[in-house]
């Protein structure tokens, strides 16, 4: 399991790529010292923050005191929550307040929010004056996990932030069931490749939703695989594709419920990851009580592990396997998954049958 630096308060776990470095500075409480880290990075900058109406309502107060607290002049720009404010509209609107706040070149966007915030802030600082540096305060666990690390393709162009402020208290106003939605892909990094933190998981997770030190600790696991993998993948070694485990099912299911609150995007994976068990259990790849003890963690933390507890039912399998085809192209009836060795040991297997994935999905509704 690797063990990130961690200094006084925080952990830092650094990020080098594309030839541009950051830090992910993770630690509770961190969003008070907002405004000094930014002086410490670029001192005279202002800052143009960008959040959703109810990342401000929890946490916009706090993040304006930390801003003028170290004399940080800050415009504020909210949109509506959700997934409908990943639209050309809203992108359009975010520039255009960019632009009126006069934020220049050498200022800074800051994004405090969730992961549609992230891509929305740093889309539009990537478009604004040929580019602006933007800072990430992620607000949700899948976003301090997942989305802070790695970049984003935005029409071949990779823009990271410059510094990453990962406040784990601020995930302690999350709703429970997002929360859990969350800790699947936590979960994910130790089932795809390292069972000593998969273990670590089974002990400690009740510390992770409580918020106590192993919520920063399982954070920075994660937040280290993801950097490395990332890394690795630029030397095109196709690792990058492990992060993709229980997303293939996970999507299916995510389609199949119109991508509503029936699923939540982090449930899916939950179930898709417990598929991937199973089908290489079926497959003889695994023993069928390492897949159970998969299954067993992740129904613990009260996550969705049999498609019978999606609410309101699934499609069939005919609908199910259309999806996949759609997600992943199927070659000559083969289809491409991320199956396991066991817990920790995910593999990238592109000669799988799409006649067996059906037979098995088959017998998830029986
Ligand atoms: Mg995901």
């Amino acid at each position: 399991m690797t063990a990130p630096l961690r200094s006084g308060e925080s952990t830092v776990v650094p990020v080098a790529l594309n030839e541009r470095a950051y830090d992910i500075v993770i630690g509770r409480g961190l969003l008070a010292s907002l405004g000094a880290r930014i002086k410490a990075l670029r001192a005279g900058a202002r800052v143009a923050l960008v959040t959703d109406e109810s990342v401000a309502r929890h946490h916009l107060a706090a993040a304006e005191a930390a801003l003028k607290s170290a004399g940080i002049e800050a415009a504020r720009i909210t949109v509506p929550d959700g997934e409908g404010s990943k639209s050309y509209g809203t992108f359009e609107k975010v520039c255009e307040a960019i632009v009126a706040a006069r934020i220049e070149r050498g200022d800074l966007v800051v994004a405090l929010g969730g992961g549609v915030i992230g891509d929305l802030a740093g889309f539009a600082a990537a478009s604004v004056r040929r580019g602006l540096d933007y800072v990430q305060v992620p607000t949700t666990l899948l976003a301090q996990v997942d989305s802070s690390v790695g970049g984003k393709n935005l029409v071949g162009a990779f823009h990271q932030p410059v510094m990453v402020i990962a406040d784990t208290a601020l995930l302690d106003t999350l709703p429970k069931r997002q929360f859990r939605a969350g800790y699947a892909e936590v979960a994910k990094y130790g089932l795809l490749g390292d069972a000593a933190f998969f273990a670590w998981l089974e002990k400690n997770w009740q510390d992770v939703f409580n918020g106590g030190p192993a919520r920063e600790h399982a954070i920075a696991v994660c937040c280290r695989a993801k950097a490395g993998i990332v890394a690795r993948d630029e030397r095109e070694t196709g690792e990058r594709a492990l992060l993709n485990l229980g997303h293939t099912f996970g999507h299916a299911l995510e389609a199949g419920c119109g991508f509503s609150d029936r699923l939540l995007h982090g449930e899916a994976v939950a179930l898709g990851m417990v598929l991937a068990f199973d089908f290489s259990a079926r497959k003889r790849l695994i023993a069928a009580a390492e897949a159970e003890r998969a299954r067993a963690h992740l129904a613990a933390v009260g996550l969705p592990t049999h498609i019978k507890d999606i609410a309101g039912g699934v499609p069939g399998v005919d609908e199910l396997m259309d999806l996949i085809a759609q997600d992943k192209k199927v070659k000559r009836g083969k289809l491409t998954f991320i199956l396991v060795r066991g817990i920790g040991q995910a593999f990238i297997a592109n000669d799988v049958d799409a006649a067996e994935v059906r037979a098995f999905l088959a017998e998830q509704f029986k």
